[in-house]
Parts: structure tokens; sequence; C-alpha cells
């Protein structure tokens, strides 16, 4: 697997509401796979592909006929969120460091000793993130068993306080600045929540546009805003679009290592794209789980089933965007979620993508 696309969309910045520069290097990435992209007012990249016919050799790409008269093509939703759980800029105190404000969910224990990249109007600063207290050598037993909260974690550019101030806004966003490795079978980085599904929404278009196979759907790939902070950006898209069926790509969790019973593991790593039949904002619609599944099966794609008991996922807010539509997960377990070191089992990843692109085909 080629993941150099990958990498260069988890080491782009992009928080919620600052999704920019994901979204330009989508939108490079994506042409000849869409016949009409567009950016909406809250920022999601909308991209549309009109039903192809098989592809034949005097002819490329020849538009699939309507099936008779007034019938419309099935609208098939994609969400792939390009946000990353990240900070803004929320003061500058006296001495020059910067105190944060989260946007999306954060374990402070995942918080210490971090690099982080201020990204600025003049450019990117690296910079150091660390709580507020003593360290080691100075602290007493009782300060070190105290988990610090997210905002008492500071962060240091190294400059005086009135260079600070000139570089650096309230309202710019912060992100970890860690690179992207892959180790093992695995990938690892900060940001494959959710890169791994805006990689998913463009790989999966590709291996279906290189396949030559027909589909009578209209697909609406949709590189969505602001999930991490409560699937905003798909319900005004789902309600722009209004869909018949819709899939919410992202990650879930994979818990099959050590401290976590096996019944609570979620996922397990390498058994295949995840069916996520239900979290805290869907429970998927249960026919839909059960095409995807058999598509998988006739495909010998691997695929696991699962329920997330706390979270949620763009899916459930195309489900219930305007009059509603029949909407499912399709996830990746993900090792060490919302840290410096998600990690992905690369032929999940793969799965995930061929399930899609092999099930697009078949909605009729
Ligand atoms: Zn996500």
């Amino acid at each position: 697997m080629n993941t150099d696309l990958l990498k260069r969309l988890c080491e782009t910045p992009g928080i919620p509401g600052r999704e920019e520069r994901v979204r330009d290097l989508i939108i490079s990435e994506v042409k000849g796979l869409f016949d009409d992209i567009t950016t909406d007012p809250m920022g999601n990249l909308m991209c549309r592909r009109d039903p192809r016919g098989r592809r034949t050799s005097s002819k490329k790409k020849s538009t699939a006929k309507k099936k008779s008269s007034g019938a419309r093509p099935k609208k098939v939703m994609l969400a792939c969120h390009m946000d990353e759980i990240g900070f803004y800029v929320k003061a500058i105190d006296d001495k020059g460091f910067i105190r944060i404000q989260p946007a999306g969910g954060f374990d402070p224990r995942n918080m210490f000793s971090r690099r982080v990249l201020v990204c600025t109007k003049g450019g990117d600063i690296v910079g150091s993130m660390n709580p507020g207290g003593r360290p080691i050598h100075i602290s007493s037993a009782e300060e070190r068993s105290k988990v610090p909260e997210v905002k008492d974690f500071f962060i240091d550019i190294g400059l005086p306080a009135a260079d600070v101030k000139r570089k650096v806004r309230v309202g710019d966003m912060i992100v970890w600045h860690e690179p992207f490795e892959e180790v093992g079978h695995k990938v690892m980085s900060k940001a494959l929540d959710n890169r791994i599904a805006c990689w998913l929404g463009i790989e999966s278009v590709r291996a279906l546009e290189k396949s030559g196979v027909a589909h009578s759907c209209e697909l609406h790939c949709v590189f969505t805003v602001q999930e991490e902070v409560g699937l905003r950006g798909a319900r005004t898209a789902g309600s722009a679009i209004e869909p018949d069926i819709a899939l919410g790509l992202d990650t879930t969790l994979a818990c099959d290592t050590p401290g976590v019973p096996s019944e609570e593991s979620v996922t397990k790593q390498g058994d295949g794209a995840v069916l996520h039949v239900m979290d805290s904002s869907i429970i998927s619609d249960h026919e839909l789980i059960n095409d995807l599944e058999a598509v998988a099966k006739k495909k010998r794609i691997k695929v696991q089933r699962s329920i997330l008991p706390r979270g949620g996922q763009d899916g459930g807010a195309m489900q219930q965007a305007m009059k509603g539509c029949r909407a499912a997960g399709l996830s990746v377990g993900t090792r060490y979620i919302h840290s410096v070191t998600e990690m992905i089992h690369k032929s999940d990843l793969e799965a995930a993508r061929d399930l899609v692109a092999a099930w697009i085909p078949t909605v009729k």
C-alpha cells in the first residue's frame, strides 16, 4: 500500500473550523474523479460523481441512461470529516505563554510534553506544550498523582511576550506536531482520525474509476467540517444533498490491547473493515449493514461488526438531516485514538477502501 497521500493528509494541520489546508490538498487530489466540486458556505467540500455506464473501449465515460422517464438516480452520500482534534489560542499571558481552548475531546494524559505547531498568519511556529506545575524533581507525591485538566496546559514558543503577541493572535489554530510513520504492518499518526476517511473517500472512488465498473447512483463524496465538535458539517451537507443512503466513514476504537477485556475491545485490528452497528449518535440501518456485509462476503473482503458504546460520527447527522435517510457507519479500528500515536492496520484500511468501491455499484 502506498502511504504517500495518507502521510500528506495526516501532516496537514486542520482543526474544527480551520479545515482549509486539508480541503485544498483534497481538491488537488480529486481531479478527474468527480463531475462537480464545490465548497459550501460552512466549508464542506462537496464532490459529485454522476452515474456511469460500463466503460467500453470506444467510449470512455458514457453516462448511464436513466431507467425510465421521471426516474431519478439514487443519491448516495459518503461523509469523511476533514478536521482533527486541536486547539485554538485562547489568550497570551504577560510572560508570553499561550493558553489554549480545545476543539474536540482530549484526554489530558495524552497531552504531556508535546511538540505543537501554532499556525499563524506569518507561518507555522513550533512550540512545546506542558501543564502548569512543578517538574518531578521538586514536586510532592500528591502533586505527581494528580492528572491536570486540559485548561492547565500552556504553550511555550521560546520568545519574549512582546514577540509572541506580535506573531500570534487569539483564534490561531494549534495542532500536535508529530510525524506520520509506518510501523510494522500499521500506520501511526496524530490525525488518522479522520484523515483515513479523507484517504478512503479519494481512494475508493479512484478504485471505482480504475475498475471501469458502472454505477447507477449519483455519488456525493463530502469532506465535512467540524465533526469533532458535534457532527456539524455533515448536518448541513446532508440537508443540502438529501441523500437516499449515507455512509459515515470514520475511525472507531480498537482496544485489543493490554488492560482491556476482550468483550470491550470494540474492534480487533487485522479483522477487516468495521460495520458500525451503533454508537451514541446513530443506530445504523440494519439492512444496509446486511447489504455491506453481503458485498464483502461476495468479494472476499474482511469485515467485522461492532458497537461503540459511547461516541458519535457523521452517519448520525446525515441520518437525521431533513426528512432522514438510510444511514450506516463504516469504520476502521484505531488503537490509541485521540493521541499522537493513533495506529491502524493497513489491511483494515485497504478492506474499507475495497468495500466502499465494491458496494457503490450495487446501489440501484
Ligand atoms: Zn472521527
